[in-house]
């Protein structure tokens, strides 16, 4: 097979023996080596191409955490607080009160079809309203005979109406965990976590997995993540219904799909013993861009949404604590049962009582059947503190961070649900780096956009969305934070030895950007353009806006 060698500006390596080179040869979609021009040529006749030649090459990002919900909630209005772009580069407005939010709704409501069906909108950010939270009375404003179910930004919590609560027969009498109420008992319209959420999609005819997650879907996901230099990216938490799983196989089997895609198993979507079967089963339609290896469990909720577990002193303004999904009762059953299985277990924890219950869940895992290099990951893990990191070395589990939150929400737990000193040294990467916790960063659209560059830029700057900078002490440099995106994101994985970095026998999936990165000034990371990606030799441009 015929050899093309690239030149660039410089390439991003992150392979320590060997951290910058000029040029990287690559034969039948893998990297033959990198280097001066010099260095590679004894492979033989080779092709020089210098397209390149003014860009900065480094390994194709790494999403750890994201969703491919965000190639198909675009299907449905947002209603978020801060603007948002869309996939095909419209912006959507930022709506900053309930009135907004109702109002924008009755719009939309308008346009549909006047069969009764449900109008669904997603992004809902009210822990930056001043005032009461959103109740029934307001949607039943956009409507009181369709049904109307909006979910928060964290996809955690959502608000419906009382057409949706009649059909779910929720009343004061329901004693169902995260159907939240108010001081006379009775429902506001807010449900929080899934055992409540669910009710309100079920009575809403609304199968979302399969809606958000079909082959459009997947596609618009890939093609968003391409365009912010993403050349793998994982759908973190999927029951994988038959109807998603065959959209994937044939979206991957196409030449023309620009990322690899890990989809995670939604662990406790089924009895464990079932899932494992269904995994085993899955991996092997396992193809170059699909790779079923991962499972998911969540334990807690959302900070901003009110639901996360917090330990001792709870939340800095007072609200109770949150709501558990897989809690402590039934952690370790299902953790064992994918453990044992030899599965890798990404664990959602977002207040500091879930990480600890989880870190003590694997702990018993392990102690039960002992296993190395398991590489069980905690996600999010926004509040762990030093002592919970160095369990987590101890015990041989990884970190994926959050840091988008900083700019996002920091303002929020600086002010209102941590308080300065816990909300300083959330998503602490500096710590993780510092006791040597394997750890990567991540976005998790849609929750906020994809874009690698963005969640570095994060890491470095540690700056909120009105300009603070949160926790200066675990802020990590440039370097580090390029490593998180990329090799970093791949260990958790259990990728790390096939991509992430550009050396002799990985993969050529690369990031090709118009500028370096370590050279241009920190504060200014998120905006280093990205000009298009590598995927196993095919080249993918992002089209400019
Ligand atoms: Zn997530």
């Amino acid at each position: 097979m015929s050899i093309v060698v690239y030149s660039a500006r410089r390439i991003l390596t992150m392979n320590p023996n060997q951290p910058f080179a000029t040029h990287v040869a690559v034969r039948d979609g893998r990297i033959l080596g990198a280097g001066t021009l010099d260095s590679l040529k004894g492979w033989g006749k080779f092709d020089l191409d210098d397209r390149f030649a003014e860009k900065v090459i480094l390994p194709g990002f790494v999403e750890g955490h994201s969703h491919a919900f965000e190639g198909g909630v675009w299907k449905f209005p947002y209603v978020g607080f801060f603007e948002r772009t869309t996939p095909d580069g419209k912006r959507s407005p930022g709506l900053e009160s309930i009135d907004e939010v109702v109002a924008a709704l009755q719009a939309y409501e308008k346009t549909m079809p006047r069969d009764g069906s449900a109008l669904f909108a997603w992004g809902f950010d009210p822990i930056y309203f001043t005032g009461r939270r959103m109740n029934l009375a307001d949607l039943d404003k956009v409507s009181t005979e369709r049904p109307v179910v909006i979910i928060h930004s964290n996809f955690h919590v959502c608000n419906a109406n009382t057409p949706i609560f009649a059909k779910a027969g929720i009343t004061r009498h329901t004693n169902v965990h995260g159907i939240v109420k108010d001081t006379a008992g009775e429902p506001t319209g807010e449900l929080q976590e899934m055992s409540a959420k669910y009710m309100a999609y079920r009575a809403a005819g609304l199968d979302l997995t399969a809606l958000l997650t079909d082959e459009p879907a997947v596609w618009s996901f890939a093609k968003v993540a391409q365009l912010a230099g993403v050349t793998t990216a994982t759908d973190l938490h999927n029951d994988l219904p038959e109807s998603t799983v065959e959209g994937y196989l044939r979206a991957t089997a196409s030449d023309d799909f620009p990322i690899r895609l890990l989809p995670a198993f939604a662990g406790a979507s089924v009895p464990p013993e079932q899932g494992v079967e269904r995994l085993r089963a899955l991996a092997k339609k396992n193809n170059d861009r699909l790779r079923f290896q991962l499972v998911k469990l969540i334990t807690d909720g959302s900070i901003q949404g009110l639901s996360a577990r917090m330990r001792w002193p709870g939340y800095y303004d007072g609200t109770p604590n949150g709501v558990w999904n897989v809690g402590p009762d039934e952690i370790d059953r299902i953790l064992l049962a994918y453990h044992r299985a030899g599965f890798q277990v990404h664990i959602h924890t977002n207040g500091d009582e879930a990480s600890e219950v989880a870190i003590e869940a694997v702990e018993r895992a392990l102690a039960a059947a002992p296993r190395w290099d398991h590489r069980h990951t905690l996600q999010h893990v926004q509040m762990a503190d030093a002592g919970q990191f160095r369990r987590m070395k101890a015990l041989g589990i990884c970190a994926n961070l959050f840091t988008n939150h900083l700019f996002y929400w920091g303002d929020v737990h600086y002010a209102k649900t941590l308080g300065p000193e816990r909300a300083e040294r959330m998503n602490a990467c500096a710590t993780a780096l510092g006791l040597g916790v394997p750890f990567a960063i991540h976005c998790d659209a849609p929750v906020t956009p994809i874009g690698p560059l963005f969640t570095a830029w994060c890491a470095v700057n540690r700056l909120t969305a009105s300009g603070r900078t949160l926790g200066a002490a675990e802020k990590i440099s440039v370097a580090e934070a390029l490593r998180a995106i990329t090799l970093g994101a791949a260990y958790t994985l259990k990728l790390d030895e096939e991509l992430g970095s550009i050396d002799v026998g990985k993969r050529a999936d690369f990031a090709i950007l118009d500028d370096d990165p370590l050279s241009v000034a920190p504060e200014t990371l998120k905006d280093v353009p990205v000009w298009g990606t590598m995927l196993g030799g095919r080249i993918f441009r992002a089209p400019k806006a």
